[in-house]
């Protein structure tokens, strides 16, 4: 196959040309061209990514789980699934937080441009303060409570609710299972032949991601630089360091950690593993979305990586909505910027509580643009730094949100790797693109 045709250089081509549509759109004056006619492609390629991740998640569940017969292998499956989500989470942590003191970004802040990112941004600041309280006031097994829904239309009707859908496929699929014999098997075979249907579509959908990736990336040019793109590109350099220290721990945790995870659970090589994702690690960043990105990581990591459905199906869906190892590298050092910036040394107590409701603050952020930063001030509050903080990092963190997003499905994909290798549902990889 020639180079051009495969689907990562389409992409990266795509997304490379429409940060070039961006700046001259910039510069010609074509701003509202753009927004108006070429914005569009890439919200209708989102909104069909997201339109087909519901019924994505509850087919191929409910397949993946008749398909393992056996109630015991799928909650050790979700056990061990939990375990390494945790663990990697913890080490995106450390690590933003090692990476966040080593380069200290925060005490290299001019005051002056302290202030004045402080007056620009302070009016965002209170809507964002406001939804992250209301995930704060809830109790402590809320969240538990909340998998389980009271209506599955409701249910399949947000896709927010992603955890609701992955509670009924495994309770469908239980019951499939239990009444066996002929009956289970029509339900298995139409299951089978609908999940054969989603994952065409979602190859049909793929079609469209070169367009839909120069679209989001020319409207993003345009919606980061606003009116000026001198005054975008001087907040950029007055934020250097602490973009920087982001993208160093990203870079850090997704070479070690997860190449360390491959080596403690199966034999597969990172390479091997990023050419198989590349499409869905590039959908993540031009997307900034988990939950949209997700049908393309299924499809990648089933197809490409060689993990098996019942797998993929069960680690990918989960990690989509609570996995984010990039979302909490960067809290910790979002979190710890801030309070250097503002003069207050943080001490090792806060700084491990920073772990711990990091932690949380991931768990809870949904898997769409810009999530991270309103679950970040349930850290900010935990360690007693002024919430308003929020103001300085405020205009770099769309940029930092497709990074982060990208790390984010990396790690899913990279634990559905380990979790099928372990189980010895981890075929051979194709990298036929
Ligand atoms: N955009 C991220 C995601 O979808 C969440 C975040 O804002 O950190 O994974």
């Amino acid at each position: 196959m020639k180079w051009y045709k495969k689907l990562h250089w389409q992409i990266i081509i795509g997304l490379v040309l429409g940060l070039i549509w961006g700046l001259i759109a910039n510069f010609a004056g074509l701003n509202e061209f753009t927004s108006n006619y070429i914005k569009p492609v890439g919200t209708i390629f989102i909104k069909l990514l997201v339109l087909i991740a519901v019924p994505l998640v509850l087919v191929s569940l409910v397949t993946g789980v008749t398909s393992l017969n056996d109630t015991t292998k799928l909650s050790r499956m979700g056990g061990k699934t939990v375990g390494i989500y945790a663990i990697t989470t913890i080490f995106a942590i450390t690590i933003g937080l090692i990476t966040v003191n080593i380069i200290q970004p925060g005490k290299t802040l001019p005051p002056e441009t302290r202030d004045q990112l402080q007056e620009t941004y302070s009016e965002t600041i209170s809507d964002r303060s406001e939804s992250a309280m209301e995930v704060m006031d809830r109790g402590p097994l809320d969240f538990v409570v909340n998998i389980v829904p009271e209506n599955l239309v409701n249910a399949a009707s947000d896709n927010s609710n992603m955890l609701q859908i992955v509670f009924v496929a495994i309770l469908l699929g239980i019951g499939i299972i239990q009444i066996g014999g002929k009956k289970a098997e029509t339900l298995v075979n139409f299951f089978d032949a609908l999940n054969d249907v989603v994952i065409r579509i979602v190859e049909l959908i793929m079609l469209l991601a070169p367009y839909g990736v120069f679209a989001l990336m020319a409207s993003l040019l345009i919606d980061l630089a606003g009116d000026d793109l001198g005054k975008a590109l001087e907040l950029l350099y007055a934020l250097g360091w602490y973009c920087l220290a982001v993208l160093i721990g990203l870079t850090i945790h997704v070479f070690v950690v997860y190449a360390s995870l491959f080596k403690a659970t199966s034999n597969m090589k990172l390479k091997t593993f990023f050419r198989a994702i590349q499409p869905a690690m590039l959908l993540g960043f031009s997307t900034s979305s988990s939950a949209a990105t997700l049908p393309v990581t299924m499809e990648r990591v089933e197809k490409n990586l060689g993990v098996e459905d019942e797998v993929a199906s069960f680690v990918l869906p989960i990690g989509a909505t609570v996995n984010m190892d990039g979302t909490s590298l960067y809290q910790a050092v979002a979190a710890v910027f801030i309070a250097q910036a503002l003069g207050m040394d943080l001490t090792i107590v806060q700084q491990l509580t920073i772990v711990l409701t990091a932690t949380a603050a991931s768990i809870g952020a949904a898997g769409v643009p810009g999530a991270g930063i309103i679950m970040l001030v349930i850290v900010l509050e935990s360690i007693q730094v002024p919430t308003a903080g929020i103001a300085l990092i405020l205009g770099v963190d769309r940029l930092l949100d497709m990074f982060r997003t990208m790390v984010n499905i990396t790690g899913d994909a990279a634990v559905s790797v380990a979790v099928a290798s372990t189980e010895g549902l981890l075929g051979e990889a194709h990298l036929d693109d």
